[in-house]
């Protein structure tokens, strides 16, 4: 039995730090998991950046609002979840994904927590678990299941490599050329069609 695995921001929905960063005219809110691969040192930063301009949770939620799946996106995970399972395997936040998966009509979603204080600043944040996207798919796979995966940044590759299958979807070009074994997509029809060939054992697009 196949569960898939996707990451969210960059595949799913516009990465939610870089609106934020328009939205707030701050760039270096802009620095992603494309980026910095080390993910506490990314956050650590933002946080700093947020402290500096007295921005805190309610700011980031009122961009978070703005934003819609991209293009395709809910139609690719509805027809998904109706063949198998998915799960949304994300290093965002509660506080910031559940405006998001209404928009996807409530996916499954694994992800993190913020730390906020009473008056809205972001105190912190709390990891469910070590190398997050990793451990929960070998975790499905001690359950019994087969994972198939796919995301677009250095968090997601642990996932991607552990798993049947794993594609790069909407990447970039360096880590497209860094890791030039793992299909690379750009459009969700050729993303599902890799996934339907995975389950159907094709082997085309195995990760390993
Ligand atoms: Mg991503």
């Amino acid at each position: 039995m196949y569960i898939i695995c996707l990451d969210m921001e960059g595949v799913l929905v516009p990465e939610i730090w870089i609106a934020f960063a328009e939205a707030s005219g701050i760039p270096e809110l802009k620095r992603t998991t494309r980026d910095e691969p080390d993910y506490n040192k990314l956050m650590q930063y933002r946080l700093d950046i947020l402290r500096e301009h007295g921005l805190g949770l309610k700011e980031i939620q009122e961009t978070i609002a703005t934003i819609d799946p991209l293009p395709g996106a809910k139609e690719f995970l509805d027809e998904l979840r109706a063949e198998t399972q998915v799960i949304i395997l994300s290093d965002t936040f509660e506080q910031f994904a559940k405006p998001l998966m209404k928009k996807l009509g409530w996916p499954t979603i694994f992800c993190n927590t913020l730390e906020v204080a009473p008056d809205g600043a972001i105190t912190g944040f709390r990891m469910r678990c070590p190398q997050s996207k990793l451990t929960t798919v070998k975790a499905l796979q001690s359950a019994g299941f087969q994972t198939i995966a796919s995301g677009d940044s250095y968090n997601d590759l642990g996932m991607i490599q552990a798993s049947k299958a794993g594609f790069l979807f909407k990447s970039t070009d360096k880590i497209k050329a860094d890791y030039p074994d793992i299909p690379a997509y750009e459009e969700f029809g050729d993303l599902l069609a890799a996934i339907r060939r995975a389950m159907e054992g094709s082997g085309a697009g195995e990760a390993e």
